[in-house]
Parts: C-alpha cells; sequence; structure tokens
C-alpha cells in the first residue's frame, strides 16, 4: 500500500474549441464564457494550481472544498484518467505521471452508483474477483466477509433496482474492497443520500478503514462529513491549498477566513473592517480588546482587521453586549439565534435543552457575552494573525 506524494500538481482544462456551423457570435459568446469562470489562463481553465501533499500509507484524508475548487480533478489526477501539465506524482518513491490508470491499482467510489443492473449483488461484488479468474472456492468467502462487514448478508440475491440508494452504495464500496486496491477514492460518495443514510454509511466507513488500512482520500463539499470523517483535512479553494490540517486545528485555528467560514457554516460570525490603533488596540461592540505582540507584527502596517467568532463560542448571559433576537431557527440539537447588536448581525448558537426554545422569543432583549479567547483575528488579505 503506497505512499502518495503530489509535488507541484497543476491542472488546466484546455478551453474547448468551438467549430462548425454555428455563427461567430455564438462562437465568441461560448468562448466568453469559458474565459469567465472564476479562475483561467490563455489556455483554459485551472482547476488545480501548484498543488502539494503526501497521502500517507493507510491514512485516511478528507479534501474538503466548495463545488468547482478541483477536488474530482485531484482524484482523476491520482487515478491516472488525468494528466497534470505541470508537477509530478508518485506512488511510494516511484514517478507515476506516465503509469497507466489500469496499472495503478487504485479504486473509485462515485456519488452516481455504478451497478450492473442485470447482475445480483453477490455478482456484482464478485465481479472484480471473477475478472481476474480467481477460483470460485476462493471468492465466495471473500464476498461473504466483505457483505457482512456492509451489513449486505441479507440482500446477496438481490438486484440493484431492489436496494435502497445507500445499499447501493454500500455494494459499490464493498465491490471496491474486495480486489484490496492501495487507495480508494471517494468522490462525495453520499451526497445523494438522506441525512440519517448519510450519518450512518460514514460510521461504516470509518469502521472499514480500521479494518482493512486501506488508503483513503475522499473529497466532499460537506464539512460534517469531513469533521467526522478525517484524520486530516484538506481544504482546497479555486484549485489552491489553503489548509491542511487536523480537523481539530482546521476548527479551531484556521488558518484564513475562508477556512474558517467553510467550516463554520453558516454560524460563523465575521465582523469586518475593525480600526486597530497604533498601540495594537481595537474596539468590539464597545469593548476594548488588544492585539499580542506577535499578531501586531504579523498585521505590520495595516490598520484594520476582520474579527470571527464562531456562533458556538458566544453565549447569551447576564453582562455583555445589548442585543435583540430577530429569529430563531432549530438544527438538530442546536437552538441557532439571530440576533442584532449595534445594527449588525449576530448568530449565536445553544444547545437545546428542552425548554430554550420557549426561552428565546422573536423580539426579545439579551445581552450576548464575548469570550476574547475564542476570537479569530484575519487581515484584510483573510489570513490569519
Ligand atoms: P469539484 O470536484 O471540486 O467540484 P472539479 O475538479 O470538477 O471541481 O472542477 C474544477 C474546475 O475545473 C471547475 O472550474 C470546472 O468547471 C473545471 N473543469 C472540470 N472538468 C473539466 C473539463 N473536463 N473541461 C473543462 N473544465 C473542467
Ligand atoms: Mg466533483
Amino acid at each position: 500500500m503506497p505512499k502518495i506524494t503530489l509535488k507541484d500538481v497543476t491542472m488546466i482544462y484546455p478551453f474547448q474549441k468551438v467549430t462548425g456551423l454555428i455563427g461567430r457570435k455564438q462562437k465568441q459568446f461560448i468562448l466568453k464564457q469559458q474565459q469567465d469562470m472564476p479562475y483561467t489562463s490563455n489556455e483554459g481553465v485551472i482547476a488545480l494550481q501548484h498543488f502539494d501533499c503526501t497521502f500517507e500509507e493507510g491514512s485516511f484524508t478528507v479534501v474538503l472544498g466548495p463545488s468547482g475548487s478541483g477536488k474530482s480533478t485531484l482524484l482523476r489526477i491520482i487515478a491516472g484518467l488525468e494528466r497534470p501539465v505541470l508537477g509530478e506524482i508518485y506512488f511510494d518513491d516511484v514517478l507515476f505521471n506516465d503509469v497507466q490508470a489500469q496499472e495503478r491499482d487504485v479504486a473509485m467510489v462515485f456519488q452516481n452508483y455504478s451497478l450492473y443492473p442485470n447482475q445480483t449483488v453477490y455478482q456484482n461484488i464478485a465481479f472484480p474477483l471473477e475478472v481476474k479468474h480467481i477460483p470460485r472456492e476462493e471468492i465466495e468467502p471473500e464476498v461473504k466477509k466483505i457483505a457482512e462487514l456492509l451489513k449486505l448478508d441479507e440482500k446477496l440475491n438481490k438486484l440493484p433496482q431492489e436496494l435502497s440508494g445507500g445499499e447501493k452504495q454500500r455494494v459499490v464500496i464493498a465491490r471496491s474492497l474486495i480486489r484490496k486496491p492501495s487507495v480508494i477514492l471517494f468522490d462525495e460518495p453520499f451526497s445523494n443520500l438522506d441525512v440519517l443514510m448519510r450519518k450512518e454509511l460514514r460510521n461504516e466507513l470509518k469502521k472499514i478503514h480500521e479494518t482493512y488500512k486501506t488508503t483513503f482520500i475522499y473529497v466532499t463539499h460537506d464539512q460534517y462529513d469531513a469533521l467526522f470523517l478525517a484524520e486530516r483535512i484538506v481544504l482546497l479553494k479555486d484549485g489552491i491549498k489553503q489548509m491542511d490540517a487536523t480537523a481539530a486545528d482546521v476548527y479551531n485555528y484556521p488558518a484564513n477566513r475562508f477556512c474558517a467560514e467553510f467550516i463554520g457554516s453558516s454560524t460563523f460570525n465575521t465582523f469586518e473592517d475593525i480600526p486597530v490603533s497604533k498601540d495594537g488596540k481595537y474596539k468590539l461592540f464597545g469593548q476594548t480588546y488588544e492585539l499580542t505582540d506577535k499578531q501586531q507584527k504579523q498585521l505590520g502596517k495595516e490598520k484594520c482587521i476582520d474579527v470571527g467568532i464562531r456562533g458556538t463560542n458566544l453565549a447569551i448571559a447576564d453582562k455583555g453586549v445589548d442585543a435583540i433576537i430577530e429569529y430563531t431557527e432549530m438544527i438538530e440539537a442546536d437552538l441557532i439565534i439571530h440576533a442584532k447588536a449595534d445594527d449588525q448581525e449576530i448568530i449565536i448558537v445553544e444547545k437545546m435543552d428542552g425548554n430554550n426554545e420557549m426561552k428565546y422569543m422573536r423580539g426579545q432583549e439579551i445581552r450576548i457575552s464575548f469570550d476574547p479567547m475564542y476570537f479569530h483575528l484575519f487581515n484584510k488579505k483573510g489570513d490569519r494573525i
């Protein structure tokens, strides 16, 4: 099971040439559409830029990023389905740029199930071994073992059309595991499933990894997937790596505003353009705080910062900033309180305890206590200081 290393990998998809019978205006329109994509060069769409990363043998890494950030491209490059325009890919210490996809011993699990519709679950799972001409009596125990692990033992005689979405995805995972590849690449495998099913499969995927210790690279736009699954998270935006750290570090010490807000989903508060005095002091809702010497140095000549704080790190208290509740919403066991103070929106997350839904109502006056220990400070470029 190799270690995979990418060095300075850059991928540019060339613009599509528009030829044929359509008019000049239409051709120009199509070209312009392509050039207006977020990151383009003269040659085409830049999907991955100077990407460096090592995926250790047997590790479980989640690559997290919004749609279009280059996640699928990264997997396709590792699988050998795409050749980068720049940079190198190593499996262990062997340069693999020119190694064909079939020779890479990599399996891929996509979000769209690709099962053989006329074959049973058993036949679908056994298929990769049958192609290798492995004797039947050796295949059977393997299929049974994997089916049990994935809770498919009761479904082995069913056809794919008789399965639920979650079950189909289990079969896909079983089929990719059975040939014991060195690496399994998961491309948003659960994004078509409902929340409960997703949670269940996440749990199981973790167990499967513990059992098989195959190198897993899992890409998703879902922060919950990432926080739950990852030993390590690589954050991607516009094809550029933003951060590479443990889930806890990504959560507690986001490298920049993008990472903070992406992991915080909709409950990360950012207060923008807060002036900083010469001696490193700044005010937030009437309270004065101070930058550390190190932060002052990092800020340099700039005179403004953005201050971020997670809604989960704010509390409603007896003392604090006066605010008024605008509305509340419930997300699972959390009560999300949207309040306003000094004309600014503040989001506070309280754990539901059975009766605080009644406690906090629209129009109610509250006080919010801020603990600077949880502040995330960013310069105007968005980097953490
Ligand atoms: P993600 O999987 O994170 O959504 P992708 O890797 O699919 O991102 O895409 C990254 C960027 O590359 C996007 O801007 C996308 O439009 C572009 N892209 C992806 N595949 C192609 C392709 N075959 N031809 C042209 N552009 C592409
Ligand atoms: Mg994708």
